[in-house]
Formats: structure tokens, C-alpha cells, sequence
């Protein structure tokens, strides 16, 4: 079975690149627009295996999304990838605290998003 990513992001270009460059990988892919659609999405599916979020979103923020999932006994050991345009040392940390596994600065190249995936995959 292949593993399965939700890619959350209120870009729809960013959502369909990443989208595109994971299937490629061969990844099933889910799509959310935004923290609460992403919350939505990983309920209704049967297993995610890696979260791919933005942060700077309408409705919910990335932070708000990745705290809400990590509370949740079920989805504390999801890998998350944070993949942000804001890039300053803070927001980093911000995001490492809350329980990203790895943060990225947008636009990220494909190749490193892939190996970073595969790596937080095992
Ligand atoms: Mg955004």
C-alpha cells in the first residue's frame, strides 16, 4: 500500500506542485485548503502517514492545525513538514516547538522535499 500524504495549503498552486511531485514519488496524495479542512481530512481517512503544512492560512493556521493534530493521542507520531514562506529563525522554532518534525523555507526544492519525506518516512 502506498503511504499516504495530506498536503495542507491555501495556495492552490502549492497545493497542486507538491501534490504532483509526491504522486510522482509514487505517495497517495490528500489536498486540504486550509487547518480546519486538514483536521477534516485526517479524520476521514483511514491512516495519513505524513502531513505536509503550510503555515499562513485563512480559517486555521498551520501552527493552530499541527498543535490541534499533536494533542491527539492517534496522530502524535505523525511526521509533519512544515513548508512556509516565513523563514526567520523564530518562526522555525515556533514550529519545531509545536511538534513539526522538520521545517522548510518555500519554494523548497522538489529533490530535498522528496528525500526530506522519504527520510521522515523511514
Ligand atoms: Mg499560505
Amino acid at each position: 500500500m502506498p503511504k499516504h500524504i495530506l498536503i495542507v495549503d491555501d495556495s492552490k498552486t502549492v497545493r497542486n506542485l507538491v501534490a504532483f511531485i509526491m504522486k510522482k514519488e509514487g505517495f497517495k496524495v490528500t489536498t486540504a485548503e486550509d487547518g480546519l479542512d486538514g483536521l477534516e481530512k485526517l479524520y476521514a481517512a483511514e491512516q495519513v502517514d505524513l502531513i505536509v503544512s503550510d503555515v499562513n492560512m485563512p480559517r486555521m493556521d498551520g501552527l493552530t492545525f499541527i498543535k490541534t493534530v499533536r494533542e491527539q493521542e492517534t496522530y502524535r507520531d505523525i511526521p509533519i513538514v512544515v513548508l512556509s514562506t516565513e523563514g526567520q529563525d523564530k518562526d522555525i522554532q515556533i514550529g519545531l516547538t509545536i511538534g513539526a518534525n522538520l521545517y522548510m523555507v518555500k519554494p523548497a526544492q522538489p529533490e530535498k522535499l522528496v528525500r526530506n519525506v522519504k527520510m521522515l518516512l523511514g
